[in-house]
């Protein structure tokens, strides 16, 4: 048992106290009654030797031994007491038990001086003559005022003691009874008294764990009643403030994770208090391993750790512009604002970064767009202001300069109409989202050979045989003119980059998943590195030959706008020097035919 536990409080204080009270009273008790003992038996004593005293009180029959003796022994044996009558030179003239001319002079035993004195003598001693310890009591024999001899009475005393002995074994037997008593009454205390207190350390530790369900029963003493019913009330309420900051803390959670701008807030020492999901994200970092490390340990981007550390240096919101880098490079707005707690003392910093990735990608095409189109438009201008020019400047008057320049004005004035067309077109088409163009249920052949047909002269000019090959079953819902106008632009290319007496090919076939249409060609192929931007706007592989076979740049931009307007993509393979291929893919969601069973 744990030396430390209640009942080793209780136990061994409690035995002691009893134990010192059986102790003492036993005491008390005992010499009480050996006391009085000892007082009656020196009183009756006294009595016995007052009552022979008759007997010698004449001076000639105390000197006469044999009758002295005689008395004694008759006397002595009648009252079983040993009677002694000496004389006051302590000769024994007389003894009850023993011959008295064999027994010392008893001048000097204590009693028999006290009784030569005149007094009552009282002794307790062993007796060498008869080996027990004897109670001795002596009184004077006077003849008038003579002194003339002691009369002393004696019993042995040693029964008195057996006596004692047995009443000191049954005391100590009885203290160890009540200890064992004792023992067992302190151990049910004390487990009456920790057993409230366990349960409540229990409860303690369940309040600890979390647990504010449990509740402690009411019962026992009253102040282990009341000291349960505050543990209950003190459960209650801190469940209940538990449960508002959880939810406060859920709430907050759920707030800063449902952001898409990434939220970090640190202390004024660089520690990471916090940290949302996005954040994390976009710093490419394990937000539960993040949050309680220092700044400068976490993030690895220098930028933001000076902009961080100067709005704590500074006490002071600020915004900027910072690149990351992680999975490719993104451009934040970073705003920076204080920390501040109740009393409005600086706690650290909140940082919330907006991705603008995008936005400054859109904001580089509109101005990449700008000048494009600038350029594009300035080309043809300079162009025709460059022969209004030489025509003023007197080529004017030359019938045959004067022609050619106009028909150079009138080519350039043409370029410039398509351009424009072509851009119109475009932004028609970009703010035409899938919903908001005219879809109807058209029979495919029906616009392939629509666009084939407007591309026959270019091509019959070129000797170029058009092929196409399409099921007549397929019917997609089309905006018919812009589709007609996306395949044309992909025929009018394949004729444009290819050479005399090639063939141009038109597929449409229904793939398992998807309506595909494709625009071969056999012409001068394009470079794998072109691919990917070729569908951009203005992009072109050959400025000049473009610009030679009256291309706008934005041909391809147009049809890739159409196709995604119809919920489907454009794609080219091409190999250099070999010819092109353009495909347009339409997801299967999307198509309709005429017979099912048949296409
Ligand atoms: P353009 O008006 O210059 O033809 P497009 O947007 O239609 O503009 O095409 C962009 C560029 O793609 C062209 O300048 C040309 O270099 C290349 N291109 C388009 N179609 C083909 C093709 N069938 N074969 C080879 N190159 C092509």
């Amino acid at each position: 048992m744990n030396r430390k536990s209640l009942i080793w409080q209780i136990f061994p204080p409690y035995l002691l106290v009893i134990l010192l009270a059986i102790t003492a009273v036993t005491w008390v008790i005992v010499h009480s009654m050996k006391d009085f003992y000892l007082r009656q038996t020196a009183m009756e004593l006294e009595a016995r030797a007052i009552l022979v005293r008759p007997e010698f009180n004449d001076p000639a029959k105390i000197v006469d031994a044999l009758y002295v003796d005689s008395i004694c022994k008759t006397l002595g044996k009648a009252s079983a007491t040993r009677l002694t009558i000496i004389l006051p030179s302590g000769l024994v003239t007389g003894d009850s038990d023993e011959d008295p001319s064999k027994m010392e002079n008893h001048a000097h035993r204590p009693e028999i001086q006290e009784a030569l004195a005149g007094r009552t003598g009282v002794a307790t001693r062993y007796s060498h003559t008869l080996f027990e310890t004897m109670m001795y009591v002596a009184v004077p024999i006077k003849v008038g005022d003579n002194l003339i001899g002691v009369s002393r009475a004696a019993i042995p005393i040693t029964a008195l003691d057996k006596a004692f002995r047995t009443i000191y074994a049954r005391i100590i037997l009885g203290a160890f009874i009540t200890a064992l008593l004792a023992a067992f009454i302190s151990l049910f205390i004390s487990r009456r008294i920790s057993r409230p207190l366990i349960r409540m350390k229990e409860a303690a530790a369940s309040f600890t764990r979390g647990d504010f369900a449990h509740r402690l029963p009411v019962d026992g003493a009253d102040e282990v009643k009341r000291l349960a019913l505050a543990m209950n009330e003190m459960a209650a309420q801190l469940d209940d403030k538990v449960r508002t900051i959880v939810g406060q803390r859920n709430e907050l959670e759920a707030v800063l994770s449902s952001m898409v701008e990434g939220v970090l807030a640190c202390d004024s020492t660089e520690r990471i208090i916090n940290l949302n999901e996005a954040a994390a994200q976009l710093l490419g970092l394990n937000r539960d391993q993040t949050i309680g490390r220092y700044l400068q340990e976490a993030v690895r981007n220098a930028p933001l750790l000076r902009f961080i550390s100067s709005i704590l240096k500074s006490e002071s919101t600020q915004e900027e512009q910072i690149t990351i880098q992680h999975n490719g490079t993104h451009v934040f707005h970073v705003y920076g604002t204080l920390l501040k707690g109740e009393a409005g003392q600086f706690l650290g910093a909140l940082v919330v970064l907006h991705d603008i990735t995008r936005l400054s990608q859109l904001e580089t095409v509109r101005r990449d767009f700008v000048a494009n189109v600038s350029h594009e438009l300035r080309t043809p201008i300079t162009s025709i202001k460059g022969f209004v020019e030489t025509l003023r400047d007197g080529a004017i008057h030359d019938p045959d300069d004067a022609e050619r320049f106009l028909g150079i004005i009138a080519r350039q004035t043409d370029r410039l109409n398509s351009i424009i067309e072509d851009l119109l077109m475009l932004s028609e088409i970009e703010q035409a989202d899938r919903g908001t163009i005219g879809m109807e249920l058209t029979p495919l052949i029906d616009v392939l050979n629509n666009a084939v047909a407007t591309c026959e002269p270019k091509a019959r000019a070129k000797e170029i045989g058009v092929k196409l090959t399409c099921d007549e079953k397929i019917s997609i819902p089309l905006n018919a003119p812009l589709f007609e106008q996306a395949i044309i632009n992909l025929i009018d290319n394949a004729i444009k980059y290819s050479d005399t007496k090639s063939a141009v090919e038109i597929t449409a076939q229904k793939q398992a998943d998807q309506m595909v249409v494709t625009v071969s060609d056999q012409g001068c192929g394009i470079e794998k590195m072109h691919l990917s931007r070729l569908f951009e706007r203005f992009y072109r592989v050959d400025r000049a030959r473009s610009r030679e076979l009256g291309g706008t740049g934005l041909g391809l931009s147009i049809v890739r706008h159409i196709v995604l307007a119809h919920g489907g993509d454009v794609g080219v393979e091409s190999t250099p020097g070999k010819g092109s291929r353009f495909f347009i893919r339409i997801p299967a969601s999307r198509l309709i035919t005429n017979n099912p069973v048949d296409s």
